[in-house]
């Protein structure tokens, strides 16, 4: 556009006659337009071509890191909170790498600036380039020193940016109780001296850093006053010329300049190594979960306990201990007991949320660590007191993870008992859960949970106090619902209120991690022992509020 522009323009120049001069007049501002064009598309190209190389190890990365969280061993979840975990994720490795892409620029930029600027003093004059030379290993330890220090304080920072947002973490899990326990002022000043404790780390991170340009500078007066003394000597005995010294001095001086640049890296080079550090530790030192690889499509649901303990801890009571259990396909069984007798453990050890510490457990004749993980828990459907919700529609958290059948998804609804619910929703199925489904009730949740728990149409079910957070009214839509669910199903259920668990083919009661008793509804109740005790005290605590109605 621009190069038949100009030649226009300079028309009336050339029909004066001075064709030659003229030429020159337009050449020149072509030339110096062509050449910043050029320069600024190679720059942009560049900086494009690096951020995409960037943004793809970043997203390979991130993949790579969510993928290892889903996949890791529980006691991940136990050692990590989620907010640590999300900062690992989202935030460090973003902050790694881009502070670390921009400190490599400045590093080979600045290092070429360098060694061309040492390549023409050694030309000059080799042997005062020695001395210029001496200031490196110099600048190396204070570099170092400073490093080390720079990299525990940054780990510091870490530690105490994860405990920071932890407390906002727990504030936010825990806003009502926070405020009916009049809890703020303390959670405030929790946060205020976490909060101020980062500061001072950050302080210091910027007191090393900021160190390091100044020490640099003094070393390399030093090195320049050496040059000096000794280009003054030698001038004595008439090696060095005067133009030849001040050529040197001055090229030596161009050295402070990209030398400041390197010596400022120490920071967000640390800052950027920790970060990606955190990420690839992740990945390298979290372990994953291992099974074995039978892996058939649908188990027929028989399940033996042989001897199984549990063990939390070491030196602690065992959660289980020898429990011996079998539970023929189809059966139902109910697990009873007072609570911290281990039936949630009991049942978390079927889908391997638990590890036995001796004995062995079998699905269909085969040991749960030789099944293949994943067959291994699509075995099973549960529903548990806590009802956790994805954002998402209705139907999304009905089907989650099964593949969509909206006709299926209908028919869970009805056989839940929610069909009067959805219909009354505008949007039906299709309406927003949002974040864990907080707009629903309990039993409405709970009934979610139940669809759900359908839809999969697992051969085995575990219900864990599914139906102990809800009302005598709810209850009851729910007990429906879950009589529709236990139909051919190997099932074991726990329930608080054992007028729910009357109907089981078998009741195991359950006291300290021992079997204490199983039997029907009514020979237990005959044999007056543990369960007849639980059922006459829950039995007066259900017939309160139901008379009431
Ligand atoms: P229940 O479901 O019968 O109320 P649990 O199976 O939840 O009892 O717990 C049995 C025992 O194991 C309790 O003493 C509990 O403190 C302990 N326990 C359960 N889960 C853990 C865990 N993740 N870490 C340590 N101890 C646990
Ligand atoms: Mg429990």
């Amino acid at each position: 556009m621009t190069e038949p522009l100009i030649p226009a323009l300079l028309q009336p120049l050339l029909d004066r006659g001075f064709q030659q001069r003229s030429l020159a007049v337009w050449m020149v501002p072509v030339a110096l337009i062509l050449l910043f064009g050029v320069r600024g598309l190679a720059g942009f190209i560049a900086q494009v071509a690096l951020a995409k190389l960037t943004t793809q190890g970043l997203l390979v990365l991130r993949t790579a890191m969510f993928e290892r969280l889903q996949r890791a061993q529980l006691s991940l979840f136990s050692q990590q909170s989620s907010s640590a975990l999300a900062n690992t994720i989202v935030y460090e490795v973003q902050t790694g790498s881009t502070l670390l892409v921009s400190a490599l620029m400045t590093l080979t930029r600045d290092s070429v600036t360098l060694m061309a600027l040492l390549t023409y003093l050694m030309i000059l004059n080799w042997k005062l380039t020695l001395i210029v030379a001496a200031l490196f290993p110099a600048v190396a330890v204070v570099m170092r020193t400073l490093s080390k220090r720079l990299y525990r304080l940054t780990k510091s920072s870490q530690a105490a940016t994860d405990k920071l947002a932890y407390v906002v973490e727990e504030n936010v899990l825990a806003h009502r109780d926070v405020r009916v326990q009049g809890a703020q002022r303390a959670q405030a000043d929790r946060f205020f001296s976490l909060a101020d404790g980062l500061r001072r780390l950050s302080m210091k991170s910027t007191a090393a850093g900021s160190a390091m340009t100044p020490l640099t500078q003094m070393l390399a007066a030093v090195a320049l006053s050496s040059v000096i003394s000794v280009a003054l000597l030698q001038s004595a005995d008439q090696t060095t010329s005067v133009g030849g010294f001040v050529a040197f001095v001055t090229a030596m001086l161009m050295l402070v300049a990209p030398l400041k640049h390197l010596s400022e890296l120490a920071n967000p080079i640390t800052r950027g190594l920790v970060a990606i550090e955190r990420g690839l530790d992740l990945l390298e030192t979290i372990p994953v979960e291992s099974g074995g690889s039978f892996g058939p499509v649908r188990a027929n649901g028989h399940i033996r306990f042989n001897d199984v303990s549990v063990r939390f801890h070491e030196d602690g009571l065992p959660a289980l201990a020898y429990l011996n259990l079998t539970i023929q396909p189809g059966e139902t069984v109910a697990l009873v007991g007072p609570s911290g007798a281990g039936k949630t453990t009991l049942v978390n050890l079927l889908p391997r949320f638990v590890e036995l510490t001796t004995g062995a457990l079998e699905i269909d004749g085969k040991d749960v660590r030789q099944w293949d993980i994943e067959s291994l828990r699509r075995q099973f459907a549960l529903v548990s007191q806590h009802v956790v919700m994805l954002s998402g529609s209705i139907a999304d958290n009905v089907a989650l993870g099964q593949g969509m059948d909206r006709t299926r998804v209908l028919d869970c609804l009805a056989a839940a008992n929610l069909a009067g619910f959805i219909a009354a929703l505008p949007a039906g199925v299709d309406t927003e859960v949002g974040h864990n489904a907080m707009q629903l009730s309990g039993g409405q949740r709970q009934r979610l949970a139940i669809a759900r728990a359908l839809y999969k149409n697992a051969p085995i079910l575990i219900l864990d106090e599914a139906t102990s957070a809800l009302d005598a009214e709810s209850e009851r839509a729910v007990q429906d619902a879950l009589e529709r669910l236990m139909q051919h199903r190997t099932t074991l259920v726990i329930a608080h209120r054992l007028s729910t668990v009357q109907h089981a083919n078998r009741i195991v009661v359950l006291d300290a991690g021992l079997i204490v008793e199983t039997g029907t509804h009514t020979e237990l109740m005959q044999q007056d022992g543990h369960y007849a005790r639980l059922f006459r005290a829950g039995s007066h605590e259900q017939k309160g509020p139901a008379n009431h109605v």
